[in-house]
């Protein structure tokens, strides 16, 4: 079944311009934002006509709370059926034992792992914020700070790669009852092994926080946490290209805690709609051209960070192995702020984020939007020039990156 990428307008527009032409001019302005402008903010895709579909059908309407053939509520014979089809799909897409579909975002995906496996005030070992942590890695304004004992581990100061000295030396001295894997930033793949033998050496679970790389694990192009971690955490809407929300993949053994997590303990009734198009997407994705899509994906972003090396950035760890580029404009003279404005100014859209031994923030990109709208390693070199105009304020580089994206509209309807 051929996959088409998305289609402008969501269902039902029509109806909403009749009744409510005040908010259906904001969605039809963002559809044109997204159609007019470059879409590299790392976390982003543009999701299929039928996950769309799923979103707004009849199951937006249901409550179930509760689990297939165990809910609260009347009447679930059908999301019953949707929910079990989603779980069957996201096992066998990643080789899991046991699939929770329920969290409603990536971050409730993590507080459910968090619940399941530990107390309040454990001591916790992930990647520190500063380094690309993620805000339910530690942060002091999230439950995970406030709730937990976080100590934060590093990448090398020379290569940027995660450094596994230290993370094995910390784990000795704090003897943490988990170990978090994943960043919001870091462009390279974790060495799950590694990361399961210090598990091991410290008697600590091991969790992947797989929100990221998540689809390019669906299409083969990166390593998966599944046979090392106790639990893996995801999102469904970032490379994945689902709507939005999270998952969970764990053992059979950690299953019932898992699902006790989600719900009662830190959520109420499973969104029904969602679940279906996190089961649309994962059918999606296991289809051999999802495959190649993962891995064009990588190649993009190979291609776009050299060719932004090209322009004067630094780019941390020297390249990707993934969809996510981090960049220091320093050299070009101006920091990660400015340079989010410049490029904004130019119709493309990034984000800035920490670089581990700057003062400064760097930019953070990704493939996996502009790859969806079928943009191929010649494009990526046309962006990087693009960025190189931008950030020197070339006047009608606007009109060029609307251009380009117009060829590439993020709809094959
Ligand atoms: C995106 C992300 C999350 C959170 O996902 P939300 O759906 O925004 O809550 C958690 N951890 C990591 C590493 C992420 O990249």
């Amino acid at each position: 079944m051929p996959v088409t990428t998305t289609s402008p307008h969501p269902p039902g527009l029509e109806d909403l311009r009749m009744q409510d032409p005040e908010m259906a001019d904001v969605i039809l302005g963002e559809g044109e934002r997204q159609a007019t402008s470059l879409q590299l903010i790392a976390a982003e895709n543009f999701t299929s006509p039928a996950v769309l579909a799923a979103l707004g059908s009849p199951l937006a309407n249901k409550y179930a709370e509760g689990y297939p053939g165990a809910r609260y509520h009347g009447g679930c014979e059908l999301v019953d059926v949707a929910e079990r089809i989603a779980c069957e799909r996201a096992t066998a897409l990643f080789g899991a034992e046991h699939a929770n579909v329920q969290p409603h975002s990536g971050s409730s995906a993590v507080l459910a792992a968090y619940a399941a496996l530990l107390r309040p005030g454990d001591t916790v070992l992930a990647m520190s914020l500063a380094h690309g942590g993620h805000l339910t890695h530690g942060s002091p304004a999230n439950f995970s700070g406030r709730w937990f004992d976080f100590v934060g581990y590093g990448v090398d100061a020379e290569s940027g790669h995660i450094d596994y000295d230290q993370v094995r030396t910390l784990a000795e001295q704090h003897r943490p009852r988990a170990i978090v894997c994943g960043s919001i930033c870091y462009p390279r793949h974790p060495d799950y092994a590694q990361f399961r033998d210090i598990a091991d050496a410290a008697g600590a679970y091991l969790i992947a926080d797989a929100a990221h790389p998540m689809g390019l694990i669906a299409g083969g192009a990166a390593p998966s946490p599944v046979p090392y971690a106790d639990v893996v955490c995801a999102t469904t809407h970032k490379v994945l290209r689902g709507p939005r929300g999270g998952l969970i993949l764990c053992g059979a053994g950690l299953a019932d805690r898992i699902d006790r997590a989600v719900f009662p303990f830190t959520q109420g009734g499973a969104q029904m709609n969602t679940i279906a198009a996190k089961a649309v997407a994962f059918g999606e994705a296991a289809a051999p051209a999802f495959a190649a899509y993962a891995h064009q994906v990588v190649d993009n972003a190979r291609r776009l960070a050299g060719a932004l090396a090209g322009q004067g950035f630094t780019v941390i760890t020297g390249g990707t192995d993934t969809h996510v580029i981090t960049a220091d404009p320093g050299p070009i003279g101006i920091g990660g702020p400015q340079a989010r404005a410049r490029l904004a100014a130019a119709n493309i859209v990034v984000d800035t984020c920490p670089l581990p031994y700057g003062n400064e923030r760097g930019i953070r990109l990704g493939t996996a939007a502009v790859t969806t709208q079928g943009m191929g390693v010649a494009q990526m070199a046309e962006i990087a020039s693009l960025f190189g105009a931008a950030l020197r304020e070339v006047p009608g580089t606007r009109e060029e990156v609307r251009k380009l994206a117009g060829r590439f509209p993020p709809s094959s309807s």
